[in-house]
């Protein structure tokens, strides 16, 4: 499915403060439908490339300096993030930044409110979420941060499809969970993408694990691009556990 470019990344460079290079030169792309993963250790460079994607970087105080970001054949650098969203890009935040004071059902219709859609379609789009997540769907009621971890995880996915998306960019989505529910989030983001064709950017320090769902990859280090291909290539190589670390 790469051979439609639905985001076609071209030598970003981007600066925190106006003094701190993250970003020096980084270029991707993702398929129509596709699901690619961005790999490399701890400060790489992986959260700052979803931030100038999504737009949030402003909010960092970042800059894109250098190079161009389109999606579906435009040009969407310093489009702010609530246009882009409206627009089929979706960012899940590191760390998954749920209203832990809100439901789980709040937090999920706070995803739809740019789209607005009517009451019926509302509920039909809720039901089409905890039917992806049944586990959403037993905790509704419950205020989200009383929830588990890979329940909020679930919870910041969920909400960021109440926005409709056709690409989520989504940031570390196994970090601090236990192997088991991260291989059912992993699962259940291959069924999305499947199913519905959502793709996915998927930004990730278990490289191994990343590498088993997702069709290319993108190892970044010290902010640039070391190394790029199909994951099945990339899983048979040993030397890359080393270099990387997926630790997974
Ligand atoms: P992590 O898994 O820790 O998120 P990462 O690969 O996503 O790692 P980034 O978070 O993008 O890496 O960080 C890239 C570089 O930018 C690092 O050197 C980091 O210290 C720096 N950086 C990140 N956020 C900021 C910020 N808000 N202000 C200044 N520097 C930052």
């Amino acid at each position: 499915a790469a051979d439609r470019r639905l985001l076609d990344v071209s030598g970003i460079e981007v600066v925190y403060g106006g003094a701190i290079l993250a970003v020096a030169d980084v270029s991707l792309t993702v398929g129509q439908g596709e699901i690619v993963a961005l790999l490399g250790a701890n400060g790489a460079g992986k959260s700052t490339v979803l931030k100038a994607i999504s737009g949030l970087a402003a909010a960092d105080r970042a800059t894109v300096r250098q190079g161009h970001v389109r999606f579906d054949g435009q040009d969407i650098l310093g489009t702010a993030a609530n246009r882009l969203t409206k627009r089929g890009i979706v960012h899940v935040l590191e760390g998954r930044r749920v209203f832990s004071h809100l439901t789980v059902e709040e937090n999920l219709l706070s995803g739809a409110f740019l789209h607005k859609p009517a009451r019926g379609e509302l509920v039909r789009q809720l039901d089409d979420i905890y039917a992806w997540f049944p586990r959403l769907k037993d905790k509704r009621r419950t205020l989200a941060g009383l929830t588990s971890g890979g329940e909020q995880q679930m919870l910041a996915i969920g909400r960021a499809l109440l926005t409709q998306p056709r690409l989520v960019l989504l940031d570390e989505p196994s970090m601090g969970l236990a192997p088991t529910i991260v291989q059912e989030i992993f699962r259940i983001i291959v069924r999305l993408n499947r199913e519905k064709g959502v793709a996915f950017l998927l930004a990730e320090q278990n490289a191994a694990l990343s590498l088993a769902h997702a069709s290319r990859a993108y190892f970044l280090e010290s902010g640039r691009v070391a190394l790029e291909g199909k994951a099945e290539d990339l899983a048979q190589r040993d030397d890359l556990h080393h270099i990387y670390l997926g630790s997974g």
